[in-house]
């Protein structure tokens, strides 16, 4: 049941693809495995300012190596997870992994200014959580300021009573906060002023379309201004084209991520392509540095 893909030649689990019931009973007992194993892996994706192109953070994305069915995606086995039990060992284990690989790109000399990992908003509910993100970051020594975790915005709001304190307490490490596929979850504007967020993330289904549907013009616009009125940062995910990312800095939006700039890639993909582009000094033939 597995879908071949181009891409990096490893068969991919198309993320829309159901899962049968038998095939389900295989993969939770494969993720009670996977977990032994540590057979998890972070992908990261660049987020970059629009106006310079300059790499202002990565966002981790967890993938799941599987010993028969290859690299597979988050939208088949976080859910799982969740159901499972599993979710908050996985998603500590993602948070240092990260943190870790930003320690390794210091020590390689490319500076990622910024770490964003994903937090199921069940992870939230647990009380230790801020102390578990505190201990790691004192065992990695990242800097909390150069950490930033993201929770959906759809989610969030159905918990939000139980979210404020828990945010507020991870605010307290002095990690920043995003709420992510904004604009998809029917969020309470005077709950979203209480919530000590940092960042907005446009859901992109409102970039999908943009400068070819006036309606998703006119929404990302709102949203944008929303989130500055707020006071937020706001940041578009999805940008796919040049035309998305001009209109989206015309209307103020500083920042961005998309296959227009990179597509998700290993730590070791990311440090080649990156380092390539930040040091143009290092290159044969380019003009020295002023
Ligand atoms: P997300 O946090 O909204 O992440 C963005 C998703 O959009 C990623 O899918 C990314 O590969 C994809 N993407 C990025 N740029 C583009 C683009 O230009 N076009 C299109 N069509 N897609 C783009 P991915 O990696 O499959 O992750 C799906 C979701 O799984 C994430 O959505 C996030 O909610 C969740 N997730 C990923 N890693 C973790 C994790 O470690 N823990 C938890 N709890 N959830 C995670
Ligand atoms: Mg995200
Ligand atoms: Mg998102
Ligand atoms: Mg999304």
């Amino acid at each position: 049941q597995t879908k071949k893909s181009g891409r990096n030649g490893f068969n991919f689990f198309a993320p829309t693809m159901s899962v049968g019931a038998v095939e389900r009973l295989h993969l939770e007992h494969d993720l009670r495995l996977a977990m032994q194993r540590n057979e998890f892996m972070l992908y990261y994706q660049p987020q970059v300012d629009l106006h310079s192109g300059k790499l202002i953070g990565v966002e981790a994305l967890c993938r799941w190596q599987h010993p028969q069915m290859g690299v597979l995606l988050p939208n088949l086995f976080i859910p799982m997870a969740e159901d499972l039990g599993l979710i908050d060992e996985l998603g500590l284990r993602m948070v240092e992994m990260g943190c870790r690989q930003m320690m390794a790109w210091d020590q390689a000399g490319l500076q990622v200014p910024r770490l964003a990992v994903n937090l199921s908003v069940r992870e939230l509910e647990r009380s230790q959580l801020p102390q578990q993100i505190a201990d790691i970051l004192q065992r990695t020594g990242l800097n909390p300021a150069r950490l930033e975790l993201e929770v959906t915005e759809s989610k969030l709001m159905r918990h939000a009573d139980m979210a404020i304190q828990a945010l507020n307490a991870l605010r307290a490490l002095g990690i920043t906060l995003a709420i992510d596929d904004f604009g998809t979850g029917y969020s309470s504007l005077s709950y979203l002023k209480r919530l000590p967020l940092h960042r907005l993330k446009i859901d992109r289904s409102f970039i999908r379309d943009l400068t070819h549907d006036v309606n998703d013009d006119s929404i990302a616009r709102a949203i944008i201004a929303l989130g500055h009125n707020l006071g937020f940062e706001v940041l578009a995910e999805g940008i796919e084209s040049r035309e998305q990312a001009e209109f989206l800095s015309g209307e103020g939006c500083l920042e961005g991520q998309g296959y227009l700039y990179s597509r998700p890639m290993t730590a070791d993909e990311l440090q080649l392509h990156w380092q390539a582009t930040l040091e143009p000094h290092l290159k044969p033939n380019a003009p020295p540095n002023a």
